[in-house]
């Protein structure tokens, strides 16, 4: 087990409020309609329960929608975590999928706090037809003006994009619009059934791959935007053989919901049932360390078949030493179970990217 989990997070996701007053068609989250919201003795838990032996951890507010809890709020789930925050053991980070409205006044606590901001937007308003409000509205105007204030203020921002079936065969206009859009770094994530989007529509392989082609072939031509997949690969061949070959050790990432319950390995577990692995919760922040938490992950059923899992990747896999295993979550809300190896996410996300590039260097050396 030590050898594949991580003993210290490197990231802590929590959770402020399962609210969102977004509904995109394809969101993983089952409890995104109720308003629960984080109180500060839970938040301080959190920071109490980080290790004083534990590397600098980034601490990433998301939701629901994150900036849905309110300023005030949001301001006093931040105030446990200062004197981490000040002494640089602790960076923040929000993802907002932009279903509130990012004013001068949130600006000024990103500042103040030094949180990095991540935008959730798909490409060009016509991709973004999966991202509504409750009544059926597209957001797009809305997310957008929310970047155009955090341009004026100059504060930095990454995007994280959705890539359904549609917009596959269009990497170059995606990737277009996120230059033009001021962002220097970009994650794709592959449509996949997650939570609550157990109908999502993946795309096939071939697809993605063609995503993948287009996108190394952006990006060798442009070099203002990174993109999460294609500066990993490229890192990951820049390695000597002998790193390349190692194993590495997955982050057991804790997310800590709204009410102090833990879950690890895959955010999007969090408020999912199951008959096998019942509500996957660690244990409660109020009432155990998280580190203490953390270390005990290996009691967990979940864990024990993530981690068995890992070892059959290891000896069938011809993509494991890039990979290292891919993604737990995708895994369960696939197949049921987290004792299989191959998904449609490690397919669209792991080995396409991989067989994409090396066609085109195939294509570039036989030319
Ligand atoms: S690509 Fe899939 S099957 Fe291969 S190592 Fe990664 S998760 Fe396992």
């Amino acid at each position: 087990m030590a050898q594949w989990l991580a003993a210290q997070p490197k990231t802590i996701v929590v959770q402020p409020t399962t609210l969102c007053p977004m509904d995109c068609t394809y969101c993983y989250l089952l409890e995104r309609h109720l308003k629960q919201e984080m109180t500060p003795q839970v938040a301080s838990a959190v920071a109490d329960g980080i290790g004083p032996s534990w590397e600098p951890v980034e601490v990433v507010w998301h939701g629901g929608e994150p900036l849905a809890v309110g300023l005030t709020r949001f301001v006093e789930l931040l105030q446990p975590f200062e004197s981490l925050r000040q002494a640089r053991r602790v960076r923040h980070k929000v993802q907002t999928g932009g279903g509130r409205p990012i004013t001068d006044a949130w600006c000024d606590v990103f500042e103040q706090y030094e949180i990095g901001v991540g935008v959730s937007i798909d490409g060009p308003r016509e991709l973004n037809h999966h991202r509504v409000d409750r009544g059926g509205r597209p957001m797009f105007d809305r997310t957008i003006a929310g970047i155009e204030t955090l341009k004026r203020r100059c504060i930095p921002f990454t995007v994280l994009a959705v890539v359904s079936q549609d917009g596959t065969g269009q990497a170059a206009q995606v990737l277009d619009f996120m230059r033009d859009l001021g962002t220097s770094w970009v994650g794709f994530n592959i449509e996949a059934k997650e939570g609550a989007n157990s109908d999502g529509q993946t795309p096939s392989i071939d697809h993605a791959r063609q995503f993948w082609r287009d996108t190394f072939e952006w990006c060798r031509r442009n070099n203002d935007v990174t993109v999460r997949e294609v500066s990993n690969l490229l890192g990951f061949l820049g390695l000597t053989q002998e790193r390349r070959d190692a194993d590495s050790q997955h982050d057991p990432i804790p997310t800590i919901a709204w009410n102090g319950d833990v879950v690890l390995l895959s955010p999007e577990l969090l408020g999912v049932r199951s008959v096998t692995y019942d509500d996957f919760v660690a244990g409660n922040v109020l009432e155990d360390d998280l580190s203490a938490i953390v270390q005990r992950s290996d009691e967990l059923l979940y864990v024990q078949e993530f981690t068995n899992a890992l070892e059959t990747c290891k000896q069938t896999c011809e993509f494991f030493s890039f990979c290292q295993g891919a993604h737990a979550g995708d895994r369960f809300f696939e197949h049921g179970t987290f004792a299989v190896t191959e998904t449609d996410h490690c397919r669209n996300s792991v080995q396409a990217p991989v067989l994409a590039l090396a066609e085109l260097l195939q294509a570039k050396g036989s030319r």
